[in-house]
């Protein structure tokens, strides 16, 4: 088997517990577990400007080989607060409004990946298979290209792809274009978002796009290389978390959290504090379903579990007090003595916790105004018990809506429709409830997060590109222009 190189900003700490760690350390560990290989990206620390840069530091554990190192302060401010975080991560899910447009940081953006790229690439063999994630690194495939490397190597985008016309809004937008079109494969969560990328690569004439026979990748042929564009929506270890979350019904957390309800329903929304979550639509929705049904007034509490992140960008500050100020504000007008209606927490649970936590929840509420794919939807879905399920109310704007055909899809923006699901979940009788969980168990249990990981990499050795669980997807329409 070849060895697998994996790429992402930031490397999880060796140390993390399994159950700690997010979905993604979670199937990276797993694939690299089981193919052998490096992982490879910033340690989490910073460094001063005049300090000497160490260069990757290299451990090694259960066949994986973990090269990290730390980034420099002036580096970290302009690639990972800057560029990645204040100018990509707005315009990607759409808030064209918060994208600050900055040369300084874009050139740090640049810097950064060129020295991820110089770093790397005396660590790479011939046959390697190099798999580079998310909106951090894309121009790092041209830049080992630049230095000689001829692997194979994909990239994988975490986030939405936006629509051409707010791509172009961005200065580098065609450079950025013409850098993805450095890698043998790119892979995206929905067929939108691929279809937005391929209109992107026309636009700017990088290449020429073409459909393929399996109906969910793309050709993109440009001077240099054949570029495969495809669908691989990123899911759950679902038999893992079926399993916490029976253990968990029976947990101090869980027990804590039912006794205190005293009976009444649990509606749960779990996301790191972040504006693409649509936060304060959501806690309008919960205001609106109290003022419309009065009757749900002392019957039911909403839970929101937020965990702050990105602190030092000035638009997370702001979100924080804005929804501060809303829990408050709510709680403070509808909340009885024996009563509060909204638990708004910031900080952060471990997956057994909130595993229990779902189960327990007759409503997940989960309302991005986008997202790329949201685990947190899959999560809930994986935690029910499958004889008395709870239902998902989910925007029709997160990546998961492709596939979770079970949920109550909703407008985030539309917060009278969010109020009218909210009830409607809130009084939904078992049979109808049984029959939308399980057609969305059953996708789960079919496309977890290893078919995830061996599809990408089975499209990354290429061969069988496109064929591997093609079948498990849910079908493209492609364009016309592409056919
Ligand atoms: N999560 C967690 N503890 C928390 C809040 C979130 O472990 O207190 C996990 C959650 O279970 C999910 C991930 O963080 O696996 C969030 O992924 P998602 O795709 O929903 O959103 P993202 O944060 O990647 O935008």
């Amino acid at each position: 088997m070849d060895r697998l190189v994996i790429i992402s900003n930031r490397v999880a700490p060796v140390t993390e517990g399994k159950s700690q760690a997010g979905g993604l350390a979670v199937a990276i560990l797993e694939a690299l577990r089981r193919q052998g290989g490096i992982w490879f990206g910033w340690n989490g620390e910073m460094i001063e400007e005049e300090q000497t840069d160490p260069g990757p530091t290299i451990t090694e554990s259960e066949q994986i080989t973990y090269a990290t190192m730390p980034l420099k302060r002036r580096d970290l401010e302009e690639y990972y607060n800057g560029y990645a975080n204040a100018t990509l991560w707005p315009l990607l899910h759409y808030r064209l409004d918060l994208a600050n447009f900055d040369n300084a940081t874009y050139e740090g953006y640049r810097r950064v990946n060129a020295l991820f790229a110089d770093r790397l690439s005396p660590m790479l063999r011939d046959k390697d298979l190099v798999w580079v994630h998310d909106y951090h690194l894309i121009p790092l495939g041209s830049e080992l290209r630049q230095r000689g490397c001829r692997q194979r190597i994909g990239f994988f985008l975490h986030t939405p792809w936006p629509s051409s016309e707010m791509w172009q809004a961005l200065p580098a937008h065609a450079e950025l274009v013409r850098a993805l079109c450095a890698y043998d494969l790119v892979g995206f969560h929905t067929a939108d978002d691929l279809n937005c990328f391929a209109q992107c690569v026309t636009n700017t004439g990088a290449g020429a796009v073409e459909v393929m026979e399996d109906g969910v990748s793309l050709r993109i042929v440009t001077p240099e290389r054949v570029v495969t564009g495809r669908v691989f929506p990123i899911s759950i270890d679902t038999a893992h978390l079926e399993t916490l979350a029976r253990q968990a019904a029976r947990s101090s957390h869980t027990r804590r959290l039912r006794d205190s309800l005293v009976g009444r329903s649990l509606i749960i929304g779990v996301d790191r504090l972040d504006y693409s979550k649509g936060l304060p639509q959501r806690f309008n929705a919960f205001q609106e379903l109290l003022e419309r049904y009065p009757q749900n007034q002392s019957r039911v509490s909403f839970l929101q579990i937020a965990p702050p992140s990105r602190s030092d960008v000035t638009e997370y500050q702001q979100i924080r007090r804005e929804l501060e100020t809303m829990a408050g504000h709510i709680n403070g007008h509808y909340a009885e003595f024996d009563w509060v209606p909204i638990r708004y927490l910031n900080k952060s649970f471990g997956r057994r916790t909130l595993a229990g936590f779902y189960r327990h929840a007759r409503v997940g509420l989960v309302t991005p105004l986008r997202d790329g794919m949201n685990l947190v939807a899959k999560e809930y879905v994986a935690c029910q018990n499958p004889e008395d399920p709870g239902v998902l109310v989910l925007s029709r704007f997160a990546g998961a809506a492709r596939e979770m055909d079970g949920a109550l899809i909703v407008n985030p923006y539309d917060t009278a429709e969010v109020a009218e699901n909210l009830q409607r979940a809130l009084h939904m009788g078992l049979e109808e409830r049984l029959e939308r969980h399980a057609t969305m168990i059953a996708q789960l249990r079919r496309y977890d997060i290893t078919r995830w990981r061996e599809d990408f990499v089975a499209a990354l050795e290429g061969g069988n590109a496109g064929n591997a669980g093609a079948e498990s997807l849910p079908s493209i329409d492609f364009p016309r222009q592409f056919a």
